[in-house]
């Protein structure tokens, strides 16, 4: 039975790197019908607070990573606070000490002794890496204040919550020596490690907590991306699939998972191509869907919804303009206000042309009788007002789209006529006109 954990620091926001860690993880166990685990690592009462590791929590559901066992959900081995483990942790010294492993110094910190013997991890991505006898101090276990260091609690909740398998950064590799040397002293097997490179920035810089496009919450939850498709990105950052295609579900990026095919050199993240992939799972949305997602943002933006349909057509009217959720209400806004602001250019274009009132009046008149107000009628009523006129129709589109939007882009201008109403068409019309 395969067991996985996240045991993230909760020292600040979910960052992109441990979301990624998560991810495999999760991938892993869903994959083999195995177990996720949440473990909280907890034991720096100076740096860790009860603010990160609700954040942590928040983002990982977001991303729908959900844990079989954790926070929120209990198991047989919690807790899963590493704050509330203590006794556990003083058991395993008590043993450690019973096997004279470990020795108390003056100033009362409890020292593991190293075995000093070549140390081997087999990992999944970085292969075999062999560790020569260290020549380090040997290792403090618990500090002269009582608090355990990572290494201990760390190697102890793995022995105890029977993990098999460990996916975490690469930046642990370095220490894994110490973590197996531990596990080799309790006579406990040793997890399955998977080391994962590093995610830099695009200019090859370490990505920190303070990059853009770095934080879970602050940069996708709040930057309007699709939970979907921030998964799929962060799945291929780092690992490639067997598989053409890069827009890929959650159910097939979990039977492709192969932690073998892990790259073993750093991944570059990639702000355009995230933003790509929202795109696309943004226009594969339904419109409900689509709507029930840009809400919050349309909210936030002070547009009044009356008309949820009216809304959530004029939202899937523009979802092949925009990457991100966050764009949406700049396109949309006018189909929720009579009193949109003309961006500058189109007045100007709309004065250049001393026929350009007369047209505007021709469409008026043509939507003033239309009896059914179907976007094809707007269309045939827009077609017909222009060859009245003797201009093409292309001659007349922009214009209407100015007067009804005040935008020089957007959707189809019938769309446009047809969801705000009759009404507001003319009006609207005529409100251009007296510019
Ligand atoms: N708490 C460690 C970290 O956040 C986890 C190390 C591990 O996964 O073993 O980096």
């Amino acid at each position: 039975m395969i067991r996985v954990r996240f045991a993230p620091s909760p020292t600040g926001d979910l960052h992109v790197g441990g979301a990624r860690t998560a991810l495999f993880n999760w991938l892993y166990a869903r994959k083999h019908g195995g177990t996720f685990i949440l473990r909280i690592e907890d034991t720096d009462g100076a740096r860790n607070t009860e603010e990160a590791s609700a954040g942590i929590l928040k983002g990982l559901k977001w991303l729908g990573l959900d844990w079989d066992e954790g926070p929120e959900k209990g198991g047989d081995y919690g807790p899963y606070y590493q704050s509330q483990r203590k006794h556990i942790y003083d058991a395993y010294l008590d043993k450690l000490t019973a096997m004279g492993r470990t020795y108390v110094e003056e100033n009362g910190a409890v020292r593991f002794k190293f075995s000093r013997t070549a140390i081997t991890v087999h990992d999944m991505v970085c292969g075999d890496v062999t560790f020569a006898p260290t020549e380090e101090p040997d290792m403090t276990l618990r500090r002269p204040d009582g608090s355990y260091i990572f290494h201990f609690v760390n190697v102890v909740d793995d022995i105890e919550m029977k993990m098999t398998h460990v996916f975490r950064g690469e930046d642990h590799l370095s220490n894994t020596w110490k973590h197996i040397d531990l596990f080799n002293a309790f006579g406990a097997t040793p997890p399955t490690y998977a080391h994962i490179p590093l995610i830099l920035n695009s200019d090859s810089s370490k990505m920190s907590k303070r990059d853009a496009g770095s934080a879970i919450e602050k940069s996708y939850m709040n930057g309007g991306f699709l939970a979907d498709a921030v998964f799929n990105y962060l799945c291929l950052l780092g690992w490639t699939p067997r598989t053409e295609a890069e827009v890929l579900s959650r159910e097939t990026l979990t039977s492709l998972f192969e932690p073998g095919e892990i790259h073993s050199s750093n991944a570059r993240f990639d702000m355009q191509k995230c933003s790509w992939f929202n795109a696309q799972y943004l226009r594969a949305l339904s419109p409900e869907a689509l709507f029930a997602a840009t809400r919050p943002f349309l909210d936030e933006a002070g547009l009044k919804i009356t008309d949820e349909a009216v809304a959530a057509a004029a939202v899937y009217s523009v979802k092949e303009k925009v990457s991100l959720l966050t764009e949406i209400p700049a396109w949309v806004h006018y189909f929720f206000r009579e009193d949109y602001p003309y961006e500058d250019e189109v007045v100007t274009k709309l004065k250049a042309k001393p026929e350009n009132p007369a047209l505007l009046e021709a469409a008026m008149k043509a939507f003033a009788t239309l009896p059914d107000w179907t976007e094809l009628a707007v269309h045939t009523a827009i077609e017909e007002a222009a060859k009245g006129a003797g201009v093409k129709p292309g001659a007349l589109m922009p214009l209407l789209r100015f007067a009804l939007s005040g935008q020089s882009r957007g959707p189809s201008v019938s769309t446009i006529a047809h969801l705000i109403g009759k009404e507001s068409t003319v009006q609207r019309i005529q409100r251009t006109l007296a510019l």
